[in-house]
């Protein structure tokens, strides 16, 4: 590839809201396209819908692609030698790219009326014919615009497709054809001049020289309406000429196996932010839809992926969206931090709002005692508070399902036992504590899964946590002992 033509792609999202993890597969395989290729990612913000699109969803977009760790090499924030980036800043170019298609015949103005193009539907299809636009404006005379001109009519610009069937290699799903009777002349530019995405997607990616569109299975019905649109680009030129070859990625299916839509609660990006995903566990998972490393390994880095990746491994058939092994693979890249990295990854979720402790009630060598237990159990960082708001709470939480499960008849006998033994033992390692409940255990005839238990109720309010005696050495004698004295008083209460 020594002197192939240097990898251009783009990410283009119109910012209409948040993210989805949709849209974040999308950004990972142009990442990681051009990563791998040494070429150039350029960032794009698609935002000529004003009704739609907004400045907060812009922002989030920013913040979000941060977020990830995503870099790009031109675009909002970095710039580049095809500035601006944002499309609503770009209106001019375009307009001027509509007056030369029109110029060239490319595109012809079309003056016909919603109830017109309606009707005509309507009786093609009962004639059983192909239903879009039939080019009708496509031969208006010099003397019918001004008729219509003076009738008051106005006219959107409609781009004229080539009367041969239309052929492209995918890199994803190789040779393709449409037919013109599938793909009819479409409209680029609005009867208010405002121009379309159908226009503006196109020029950009003729001007900023892009070389390879992946992109979601959704938009691959327009690709033949662009390549022809790129081939008059390239004859005006506009551009440098080059048509990108495409590759589209597969669809991913949610529950039901129906497509994964925006409006998915699973889909949106943000609820991966809050319950606190590592973005190299969102990311390794989304790299699963569609494409794989190797056939057995679920989890890498994305130094890794990019060194791997090839488009032509990306395989054509729907992936399938799935939330429990997102959370597995993140839960292992958890597990796989250096503990200073997995107490700094927790950092946010140790103060308000998330954490339920007062902020003075926080001790950090505490929790940083327990961090390489919760390490290994948690799946997501929200997790953590749950796991270590004992250390912090003035009293447990109280959960009475785990009280009751835990408090059985003579559990108050037990808990006496257990607080004497653990009041004479050895507070400086967890054996002496594991010992002294075992021995309290021994003394009432119970193992000491069963005998641990309500000692974990008392003094976490759960039936499940960290393992119990580093816990209870971490959170120290004296408050060990005062709340096996409270649930004492409770249960004799
Ligand atoms: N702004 C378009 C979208 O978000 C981009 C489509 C494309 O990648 O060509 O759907
Ligand atoms: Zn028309």
């Amino acid at each position: 590839m020594a002197n192939a033509t240097p990898v251009r792609v783009r990410f283009c999202p119109s910012p209409t809201g948040n993210p989805h993890v949709g849209l974040v597969r999308t950004a990972l395989f142009n990442w990681a396209f051009a990563r791998h290729h040494k070429g150039t990612l350029v960032f794009r913000i698609e935002d000529t819908d004003a009704a739609r699109d907004s400045e907060e969803s812009y922002q989030q977009l920013l913040d979000s692609m941060r977020w990830l760790g995503f870099d790009w090499d031109e675009g909002p924030e970095v710039g580049g030698p095809h500035a601006p980036y944002r499309q609503s800043q770009r209106m001019d170019l375009y307009k001027d790219v509509a007056e030369k298609l029109l110029a060239a015949g490319h595109a012809y103005r079309c003056y016909c009326t919603t109830e017109e193009l309606d009707a005509r539907r309507d009786a093609a299809r009962k004639a059983g014919k192909p239903s879009g636009y039939d080019g009708k404006c496509r031969t208006v005379t010099p003397e019918q615009k001004a008729a219509y001109e003076a009738e008051g009519r106005t006219s959107i610009v409609r781009f004229r497709m080539p009367d041969e069937p239309v052929t492209f290699t995918d890199l994803v799903r190789g040779e393709l054809t449409f037919t013109p009777e599938n793909v009819p002349d479409y409209g680029i530019v609005r009867a208010n001049g405002a121009p379309l995405y159908t226009l503006v997607n196109p020029v950009d990616d003729a001007l900023m020289e892009i070389t390879h569109v992946l992109r979601g299975e959704d938009l691959l019905s327009s690709t033949p309406r662009q390549v022809a649109l790129y081939r008059a680009l390239a004859d005006i030129g506009v551009g440098n000429g080059t048509i990108p070859a495409f590759g589209h990625l597969p669809y991913v299916m949610g529950e039901g196996n129906k497509k994964l839509s925006k409006r998915d609660p699973q889909a949106s990006l943000n609820l991966y932010r809050e319950r606190g995903f590592l973005p190299a566990g969102l990311l390794n998972y989304l790299s699963l839809l569609g494409w794989s490393l190797a056939e057995d390994r679920d989890i890498f880095s994305m130094d890794e992926m990019v060194a791997a990746f090839d488009i032509a491994d990306v395989n054509a058939n729907p992936a399938r969206f799935d939330l429990k092994k997102c959370e597995a693979i993140n839960a292992t890249h958890l597990r796989q931090l250096e503990v200073k990295d997995f107490i700094a990854a927790c950092e946010p979720w140790l103060n308000a709002p998330h954490a339920p402790w007062a902020p003075e009630a926080f001790d950090r060598a505490a929790f940083e005692a327990i961090a390489p237990y919760a390490q290994t159990r948690v799946t997501v960082l929200s997790d953590i508070t749950d796991n270590v708001d004992f250390l912090f709470l003035d009293t447990p939480v109280a959960d009475e399902a785990s009280w009751s499960k835990a408090m059985k008849e003579g559990s108050d006998a037990l808990l006496r036992t257990a607080r004497g033994k653990l009041a004479d033992a050895d507070w400086s390692s967890p054996e002496a504590l594991k010992e002294a409940v075992l021995a309290a255990g021994e003394e009432h005839g119970l193992k000491l899964g069963k005998a641990q238990a309500p000692v974990r109720v008392a003094v976490t309010g759960r039936t499940v946590g960290l393992p119990l005696f580093e816990s209870l050495e971490i959170l120290g004698r004296d408050r060990t002992l005062s709340r096996i004295d409270a649930a004492l008083a409770k249960l004799a209460g």
